[in-house]
């Protein structure tokens, strides 16, 4: 999170999204790091509001909510998908890529996936052939997924969560062809 003058860039994401009714959504996202800890997202939110333009009045006092935070179910931390019965889908399931933080895609197609094993299961008799319906569920997101999702993990917890997104911004990256074409299929969660 940088901006073009004097000021250090902030670690992190920051959003700021507008609402209908003319209230904003603002906040501020990091990756955690397992041995140097995570960034002080408070700390940092707080000067980052302060560079936002004064006249957008965006300072605690106009605060609606008070400041909360809570983790984003990232690269299938969130396990098992299926259970007695349950099969759980997105953002239960940990379904936000660790790439890019988004998960509405992985979350719509995941409810695809459960929707057609839940379809299956429900044409045969309660039992064992009902209960194999239903487990293609996780086995089929693990085929799609797993992978991707693992290398994910080990680049968020070694690079993103160390320098941020900024050495991905070096010309030397940003300069080669088949390196972006790479990380664009990586980022865009795409296998073909
Ligand atoms: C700040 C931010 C920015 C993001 N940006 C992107 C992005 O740009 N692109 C992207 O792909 N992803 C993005 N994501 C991630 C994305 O929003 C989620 O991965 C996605 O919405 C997950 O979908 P879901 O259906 O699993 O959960 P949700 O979209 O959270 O839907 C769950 C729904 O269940 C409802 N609910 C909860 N409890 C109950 C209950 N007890 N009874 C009834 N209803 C209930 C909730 O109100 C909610 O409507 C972002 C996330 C955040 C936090």
């Amino acid at each position: 999170m940088s901006r073009a003058g004097d000021e250090a860039a902030l670690p992190g994401y920051g959003w700021l999204f507008p609402l209908a009714d003319g209230r904003v959504n603002l906040g501020l996202g990091g990756v955690p790091h397992r041995r140097h800890g995570a960034t002080d997202l408070r700390a940092t939110f707080q000067q980052w509001v302060t560079r936002l333009p004064g006249d957008w009045k965006l300072d605690e006092s106009a605060a609606a909510s008070p400041l909360r935070s809570a983790a984003l179910p990232m690269g299938l931390n969130r396990r098992p998908q299926y259970r007695d019965g349950l099969l759980v889908v997105g953002d239960s399931a940990g379904m936000v890529s660790p790439w890019s933080g988004e998960g509405i895609a992985q979350a719509m197609e995941a409810g695809e996936i459960a929707a057609d094993a839940v379809t299956l299961a429900l044409t045969r008799p309660p039992g064992t052939r009902r209960e194999q319906a239903l487990l293609h569920y996780p086995a089929e997101v693990d085929r799609r997924w797993r992978a991707h999702y693992r290398l994910g993990n080990l680049v968020a917890e070694q690079v993103f969560a160390r320098y941020g997104y900024r050495p991905l911004l070096n010309p030397a990256v940003m300069g080669s062809k088949a390196t972006t074409r790479l990380l664009a299929r990586l980022f865009a969660h795409l296998r073909s």
